[in-house]
């Protein structure tokens, strides 16, 4: 089986999986709407900046950190 991916496929994909992960904690209205932002820095989180998607409460809401350096650099000394 071949598994030959370029970028675009592969965003697709992604993005297709944030909007059923979202809607199924009810999260995609605000997704839409903006309202979701980066734990660390604040920025409003949308398909190109997402750069971890981290499960909260039991998985009943996702929490967002975008793809910033610093962001990601936040997420490691929160979660590690
Ligand atoms: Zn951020």
């Amino acid at each position: 089986m071949f598994t030959k991916k370029n970028k675009i496929e592969v965003n697709a994909i992604l993005d297709t999986q944030i909007e059923e992960v979202l809607k199924k904690t009810s999260q995609y209205e605000d997704f839409i709407e903006g309202k979701l932002t980066c734990s660390s820095c604040g920025s409003i989180m949308n398909n190109q900046n997402i750069g971890i998607m981290l499960p909260v409460e039991s998985g009943t809401k996702i929490k967002f950190y975008c793809d910033r350096m610093d962001c990601v650099e936040q997420y490691k000394l929160d979660h590690e």
